[in-house]
């Protein structure tokens, strides 16, 4: 999943963005108000981390330009101690959430998992295809019960795919949702780790799960033709 991180606190910004990129989501990040305004509306993302106190424009004011363009991206405000106006006004902008300063690492983790499950109308933390269930929350992708390795990449591309399980992804909508800004999308990297992921997630078992569609792009699904 690609994040957005709007904060121009670099030693912050720089702190939450390795979190992030360990904890396998794509992340961009932008020092102040317009950067993040104009790669909010140019780029694709699956959450945006915006900080109220913000130089050329504040959170609020890229918040309510945002919503007024109906781009519905979720927001996650970051807020210091004690602006309970900033919270409210936050939230009256159309942020989805926001938190606190100074937070866990921890705690921003969970808000953005619960943020996303619900912008993808999603229950739990698991997402389960047949017999494979991948945990959200302890990273960890289990085929019938038995646990296999994924790099980061590997996995966000699994979570991608598990999310919109029986509908085509298209390889764009990979490269958006799974690679951050510097990505060079003209290189075939995804078919690169679509097919290293087959070989972990299908093979060895009578279903295969993940499917490529050709020319159109790949699919997670247990009701395809097998092979
Ligand atoms: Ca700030």
């Amino acid at each position: 999943m690609r994040i957005l991180l709007i904060e121009d606190e670099k030693r912050l910004s720089h702190f939450i963005k390795k979190g992030l990129v360990e904890s396998g989501f794509a992340v961009d990040e932008a020092h102040d108000g317009e950067e993040g305004l104009y790669l909010a509306k140019e780029e694709t993302y699956d959450l945006i981390i915006l900080d109220v106190m913000l130089p050329k424009l504040s959170g609020i004011e890229v918040c309510k330009k945002l919503r007024e363009m109906k781009k519905d991206t979720p927001i996650l405000m970051l807020t210091a101690r004690s602006e309970l106006d900033d919270k409210l006004e936050g939230l009256n902008s159309g942020a989805d959430d926001y938190l606190t300063k100074p937070f866990a690492f921890e705690e921003l983790k969970a808000r953005i998992n619960a943020l996303i499950r619900r912008s993808y109308r999603q229950v739990s933390n698991a997402l389960i295809l047949a017999d494979l269930d991948v945990d959200l929350v302890k990273h960890i992708a289990k085929r019938a019960g038995k646990p296999i390795k994924l790099t980061p990449k590997e996995f966000s591309i699994l979570e991608l795919l598990l999310r919109r399980k029986h509908e085509v992804v298209t390889r764009t909508q990979i490269t958006e949702h799974v690679w951050d800004y510097n990505f060079e999308s003209m290189s075939n990297v995804v078919d690169v780790f679509i097919g290293t992921l087959r070989k972990k997630i299908d093979k060895g078992y009578k279903i295969s799960l993940i499917h490529t569609l050709h020319g159109v792009g790949y699919m997670a699904t247990d009701k395809k033709k097998q092979k």
